[in-house]
């Protein structure tokens, strides 16, 4: 028997839901002791009623310090406040709750970053206590930012030896142009030089992303113009696939041109790249039915996505486990950008798709001026 049960003994060892039997108390202490993941549990006046020794071996208190004190003490400013307000609407509605990053603070004053999830009961008369299990996520964070930090410097460092090749390169194009297979040669190392500047310009972006500094440059901007520029300039990197367009709609939308040219390849890029036994692309422009929105759409007739994987393929670094698109080269970073570039510009992005018949990228923009019919 764990001492911990010893030491609640003489006030706490029964559940504080009902009458408990000695074995049953046990069995709780010999669950919640042996919890590799931190946990608290309050009483009904909100006050510290257990921690386990995972919470005591996070925190630095010892059980004795904390048993009867409001945990009030242990939250940091850096947590918002309405995440608490949100927490205990839906405790008193007896709904469970998981928080988004919450920061407390150690007996020595640092801070740490947990995800929690907590239970609520109701005792009689309809108090109220909560077990709450907390996730520690300190050590995850402190990996993310250290992994954002090289990809910021290892993308700047690397932008700039690419930048004087592609300068030599162009050189050197028009010193050879006449030779027929050193034009050959050249074209191939300008498309590879093409290829890098373009993976490490997304390294690039994700760390903008992510620091906070992707800047957008607003201005009225006429979406279909734009479309019929890029579905140009596309056409001529594919010869396998026709991109089509059609239109319902001539709009206007405020936007960041370049970055909204970026979606559109990124998307067209990726129609042409995950349909390889298909020939076509339609892009598509319309307005939603609420008129207040312009739609661009891109499908695709290839490989499409499973399901389960829809939700995820806007997120960082995420790329499909299959098979067949194994081969197919790419960091996940093109849709995550994307996102967050249409993020930016109030507007939404999804995909609908169906496994082996292709799928439909979709993203939404303010227009500029609602639409009458
Ligand atoms: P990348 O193409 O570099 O892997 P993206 O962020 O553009 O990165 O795409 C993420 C993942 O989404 C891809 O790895 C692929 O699995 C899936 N995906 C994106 N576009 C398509 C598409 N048109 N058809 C099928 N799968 C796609």
């Amino acid at each position: 028997m764990h001492n911990k049960l010893g030491a609640h003994t003489t006030k706490k060892v029964a559940s504080p839901t009902r009458e408990s039997s000695y074995d049953e108390s046990i069995q709780f202490y010999q669950f919640t002791d042996a919890s590799p993941d931190p946990i608290l549990i309050t009483n009904t006046k909100g006050n510290i009623w257990y921690v386990n020794p995972a919470w005591e071996k996070l925190t630095g208190y010892t059980s004795k310090e904390v048993i009867d004190k409001n945990p009030r003490f242990l939250h940091s400013l850096k947590t918002p406040s309405r995440i608490y307000k949100d927490l205990w609407k839906l405790l008193s509605e007896g709904k469970n709750f998981t928080t988004d990053e919450i920061c407390d603070r150690k007996k020595d004053g640092t801070e740490y970053q947990i995800h929690s999830t907590f239970f609520p009961i109701r005792k009689d008369n309809n108090n109220i206590f909560y077990v709450q299990i907390q996730h520690d996520i300190t050590k995850k964070n402190e990996l993310e930012r250290q992994r954002d930090t090289f990809i910021g410097i290892a993308s700047h460092e690397l932008k700039t030896p690419i930048s004087t090749l592609s300068a030599y390169m162009q050189i050197l194009e028009k010193r050879l142009q006449d030779d027929k297979q050193n034009k050959y040669f050249i074209t191939h190392i300008k498309s590879q030089i093409n290829r890098l500047t373009g993976l490490i310009d997304d390294l690039l972006h994700v760390s903008r992303i992510d620091s906070g500094k992707l800047e957008l440059n607003l201005k009225k901007l006429d979406l279909e113009s734009l479309i019929k520029k890029v579905v140009v300039d596309s056409q001529l990197t594919t010869e396998s696939h026709t991109i089509s367009y059609k239109s319902d709609a001539h709009v206007t939308i405020i936007g960041d041109e370049l970055r909204i040219e970026q979606v559109i390849v990124n998307l067209l890029n990726n129609a042409v790249k995950y349909s390889q036994n298909a020939h076509e692309v339609i892009i598509h422009l319309c307005t939603d039915t609420d008129k207040a929105h312009a739609v661009v759409s891109v499908k695709d007739f290839g490989m499409g996505i499973v399901k389960k994987d829809q939700p995820n393929i806007f997120q960082r670094f995420y790329r499909t486990k299959d098979k067949e698109e194994g081969r197919i080269s790419g960091f996940g970073l093109g849709l995550y950008i994307s996102s967050q570039i249409i993020k930016k510009h109030r507007g939404k992005i999804w995909v609908e798709s169906t496994r082996g018949k292709g799928s439909t990228f979709f993203f939404s923009l303010p227009l500029l001026v609602k639409k009458n019919e």
